[in-house]
């Protein structure tokens, strides 16, 4: 069952159109990834599905409710950003239970899922320390566990392993994996990073100018490329 169905999508700032009449689909439990390169309008798309821009056109509904025109934290979508966005002024655990605290969550509760989230991305005993003492690979972690802790339908990542080094960026690509088929969350990742997302990908919606160019798993890109930019693109991986 599609869990994410977005239609006739279209993004226009003045008279750029950032994304021109885009559609897919992303199953209950899948790893989609957006794929193209920079400027090509991965992030907008994001951002139109977790709420921070209105679409210029189209319909984007989870499962079968539509979410254009929902205010952001209203719809099960949580966002993993780039920069990751850590309160630095908060402790590891109350980063994580932040939005269980903003949602009326009791402390006891917050307390018991924040652990369980700790324990999942492996950072057991850092609930207490301040993020600044974290390396970048553990800051990972706990934007991670931010985003899964109230259990959202959905969650988005834009570019977050982009500022590690390639060695950590392969460990947190499996950890992403790991963490994925572990909770059954439905993850859609956006990169410009083919390795990244060839490798962790159920399928890859590959995106250029703001269009889709084409639609399907790695073995589909690879070996059946419907154009010369998915072509090129793909073989692009160094
Ligand atoms: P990507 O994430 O693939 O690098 P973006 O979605 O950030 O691409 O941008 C797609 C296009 O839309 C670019 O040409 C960018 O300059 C433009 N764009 C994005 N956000 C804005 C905005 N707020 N105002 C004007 N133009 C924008
Ligand atoms: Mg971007």
């Amino acid at each position: 069952m599609s869990l994410l169905t977005v239609e006739s999508l279209t993004k226009e700032f003045g008279d750029v159109t950032a994304v021109r009449d885009v559609s897919f689909n992303v199953s209950d439990g899948e790893f989609v990834s957006i794929l193209g390169p920079s400027g090509s309008g991965k992030s907008t798309i994001l951002r139109m599905i977790a709420g921070f821009e209105t679409p210029t056109n189209g319909s984007i509904r989870l499962n079968t409710t539509e979410l254009v025109g929902v205010p952001p934290f209203e719809r099960d979508i949580n966002m993993v950003f780039q920069n990751l966005a850590l309160f630095p002024h908060l402790t590891v655990a109350e980063n994580i239970g932040y939005g269980l605290k903003q949602a009326g969550v009791k402390k006891s509760e917050r307390a018991e899922r924040t652990k369980k989230m700790l324990q999942m991305v492996h950072l057991d005993g850092y609930g207490s320390r301040s993020p600044d003492e974290l390396s970048g690979g553990e800051q990972q972690r706990v934007a991670l566990a931010r985003a899964l802790v109230n259990e959202p339908e959905l969650v988005l990542f834009d570019e977050p392993l982009s500022s590690l080094d390639r060695k950590l960026r392969q460990h947190m690509q499996t950890e992403l994996q790991r963490i994925q088929s572990e909770t059954g969350t439905t993850f859609l990742y956006v990169t410009h990073d083919q390795e990244v997302a060839l490798s962790v990908s159920d399928r890859l919606v590959v995106l250029n100018e703001g269009e889709i160019e084409q639609i399907g798993s790695a073995e589909d890109l690879y070996e059946t490329p419907e154009s010369t930019f998915v072509a090129d693109f793909i073989g692009d991986v160094n």
